[in-house]
């Protein structure tokens, strides 16, 4: 399979089809970034790059980070941690609060903000350093030190924080949060603050397409069993309330942040990462989601 005239292939038919959408404007710094930016960038099992357009300009990943630290503490607390965050899709929008009292204060799932927060949570009461410890995770993933955190995002997140601090208080109200909310929330504002490239972040999932075990870490970093099954939670949850049409359309496990970025795998084939920061009313990237959909039709496989 020629990889990189496919994405090639799918990267000029997006852009001259040029569906639009709008910057995220929910925080002031990631309303300033060039809408017009794109990059495709593939990852095969041998480690091979094939990347096209923006694809090594770094950009905000958000909430793909939701993916890394669930590796972490998934990793920690096995079967255990699915006391405290549950592995349904949610319908509603990422930061919704609604659904918490229903439930209790058990999240839906660890990707819509409560659930992140409690993973985020999990995170704080077991490593010492957390968002030194998740740099170091998401390196070794990479293969090098290419994660950056951008201070002034960081910044924007704090000062428009309102929504996340009361889900992390009406989570603590359930007695399902252990740490200090202030410090729970600094370490997830930066998570959501790393920025790195396509390629970088193709790479830092290729364990997942790669039944745990990362080619570039030279070690399994879950067993299968586990990658399995955040594959599964990217499948249904990924994509915020927009899951079930991203499975529809695409096919694909994957997760997708506010900062226009997705991050996809086809297990024992690929990693794929995708950016472009215009985003459609549910939050995900429409270019993204367009090449990810041109690209599976054009392979005539996904998981399905
Ligand atoms: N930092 C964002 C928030 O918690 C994450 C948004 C996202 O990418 O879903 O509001």
């Amino acid at each position: 399979m020629d990889y990189q005239a496919l994405i090639e292939e799918v990267y000029k038919e997006v852009q001259n089809e040029n569906p639009r959408g709008k910057v995220a404007d929910y925080i002031p710094e990631l309303a300033h970034v060039d809408g017009n930016q794109f990059g495709i960038a593939l990852v095969d099992l041998e480690g091979n790059v094939f990347g096209v357009g923006d694809y090594q300009t770094p950009f905000s990943i958000q909430s793909v980070s939701k993916v890394h630290t669930l590796t972490m503490v998934f990793h920690v607390f096995k079967s255990k941690l699915w006391s405290r965050v549950n592995v349904e899709p949610s319908g509603n929008p990422f930061n919704s609060i609604a659904q918490l009292e229903y439930e209790k204060g058990i999240p839906r799932n660890p990707f819509i903000n409560a659930g992140a927060l409690v993973i985020t949570d999990a995170l704080c009461s077991k490593f010492d350093r957390p968002f030194h410890q998740i740099s170091d995770f998401i390196n070794e993933l990479s293969g090098h030190q290419c994660v950056l955190m951008n201070p002034e995002v960081k910044q924007s997140e704090q000062n428009h924080a309102e929504r996340n601090t009361a889900l992390a208080y009406f989570l603590k109200a359930y007695k399902n949060f252990e740490n200090k909310v202030e410090d729970v929330l600094d370490v997830y504002f930066s998570q959501c603050a790393i920025e790195m490239s396509c390629t970088d972040l193709a790479k830092s999932f290729s364990f997942l397409a790669n039944d745990g075990y990362s080619i570039f870490a030279n070690r399994e970093i879950v067993s299968e069993s586990h990658a399995r099954r955040i594959n599964a939670l990217m499948l249904t949850c990924g994509f915020y309330d927009e899951s079930g049409e991203f499975a529809f359309r695409v096919g694909l496990p994957g997760k997708s942040g506010v900062g226009g970025g997705i991050a996809a795998v086809m297990p024992h084939k690929f990693s794929i990462a995708v950016w472009c920061p215009e985003l459609n009313e549910k939050g995900n990237s429409v270019k993204s989601i367009k090449a990810l959909e041109l690209l599976t039709d054009k392979l005539k496989f996904s998981l399905f």
